[in-house]
């Protein structure tokens, strides 16, 4: 393999430059030793709450856990229906499996990749209980439409935000604001990540900010007695205090992020047979969790590998929609049951990001893309 010129992402770069906030916020727990629930937890869960425009956060393990315990929280499981997208990651489809209730996929919008709002609507059925959108590469779902529809139908609407944080509608509302309750992932990639696995649900609904904290404790407040059976899923003290170092960045963070996407857009306009990344109407803030390009009628592994060859790291998110994974089989699904998830699945490709890409990085890849794409 060449040398690396642009790697996709660059996590050891931004800890570098953080090393002494982050080194500080290390010590302070080390000092204590409360490692679970400790007070660092309480104070990320405040600023997040606050960052997220919410009254209450709750730290879970992960962005997955998140998803799962607002759902039995919600009293959601076995014999109810969640529509969710099938181009996701799988933890989406995952967290209403364990919860014991039933999946229900529908496709995207080719545009955007987002969820289609009219496929859900045709997929709302009496057992429905609740929507699961996904703000998919940060840009947020159209929240306007879904929001009337779960209205309409009593469905609790819960916002995949695990790769949006920070990003916004365009009346300003930000994204772990829009629904009954967010979910949000701090695994180490996304905008936000953690030194390992984390999650958060925002919501401002108190009865299911008390019946998360019983969730993730075991079903306990009070130490050895049990109210509901739960589960092992806190943020660690040691993650929130790394995310609350890390925060104070987040905001600057995604500006980098948005002004890399505008490099891209200028050096790739124009490009035959590429098609950029659409910001939606709704959309008042892109958080570019990822900058997908889609290359319709190109052979796009062929194109990843000549990239690679030329030092451009480069992934697709994601290869295979979750209804023709193996592990959901058992949904009965084909090939052809969602056009538009099945094309993008095939002709997407996820270019390097991170806030601390430079301009001649971008303009590498840029170049690099064209002279592929034109050989
Ligand atoms: C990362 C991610 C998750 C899962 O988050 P984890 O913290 O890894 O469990 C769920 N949904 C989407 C869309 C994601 O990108």
């Amino acid at each position: 393999m060449p040398a690396t010129r642009v790697p996709f992402q660059d996590l050891p770069l931004q800890i570098r430059n953080l090393r002494p906030e982050i080194d500080a916020a290390l010590q302070a727990v080390l000092a204590h030793g409360e490692f679970i629930l400790g007070p660092e937890v309480a104070i990320f869960e405040r600023q997040w709450a606050e960052f997220c425009h919410v009254t209450h956060a709750v730290g879970v393990g992960s962005g997955t856990d998140a998803l799962h315990l607002v759902l039995r929280a919600l009293g959601i499981g076995a014999g109810d229906e969640v529509i969710t997208v099938a181009n996701t990651f799988i933890a989406t489809a995952e967290a209403i499996s364990y919860a014991g209730a039933k999946p229900v996929l529908v496709d995207c919008r080719i545009e955007d990749y987002l969820i289609d709002p009219a496929a859900v609507a045709a997929a709302i059925t009496p057992r429905t209980r609740a929507i699961i959108p996904v703000h998919l590469y940060g840009q947020p779902a159209d929240m306007n439409t879904l929001a009337a529809l779960a209205q309409k139908n009593g469905l609790a609407l819960i916002e995949d935000a695990a790769q949006a944080h920070d990003a916004a509608m365009a009346d300003g509302r930000v994204c772990g604001s829009l629904g009954l309750a967010a979910a949000f992932s701090f695994y180490p990639a996304k905008n936000l990540g953690a030194f390992g696995d984390g999650g958060a649900v925002t919501t401002r609904d108190e009865p299911l900010v008390r019946q998360l904290r019983l969730l993730r404790n075991w079903g306990s407040v009070v130490k050895y007695h049990h109210e509901v059976q739960g589960f092992n899923s806190r943020l660690d003290t040691l993650q929130a205090a790394v995310l609350s170092a890390k925060l104070r960045h987040l905001a600057d963070w995604n500006d980098a992020r948005r002004t890399a996407a505008g490099w891209y857009r200028s050096a790739l306009a124009g490009c035959p047979g590429l098609v950029l990344p659409v910001e939606a109407p709704w959309t008042g803030r892109h958080a570019y969790h990822l900058f997908v390009v889609r290359l319709p009628g190109r052979d796009r592994d062929s194109v990843a590998r000549e990239l690679a060859s030329r030092g451009v790291q480069t992934v697709v998110h994601y290869p295979v929609p979750i209804h023709l994974q193996k592990a959901y089989a058992d949904l009965g699904l084909r090939q052809g049951a969602f056009p538009c998830a099945e094309a993008a699945a095939c002709t997407i490709l996820s270019l390097p990001m991170f806030p601390e890409i430079t301009q001649s990085q971008v303009a590498y890849v840029a170049d690099s893309l064209r002279a592929v794409l034109a050989g």
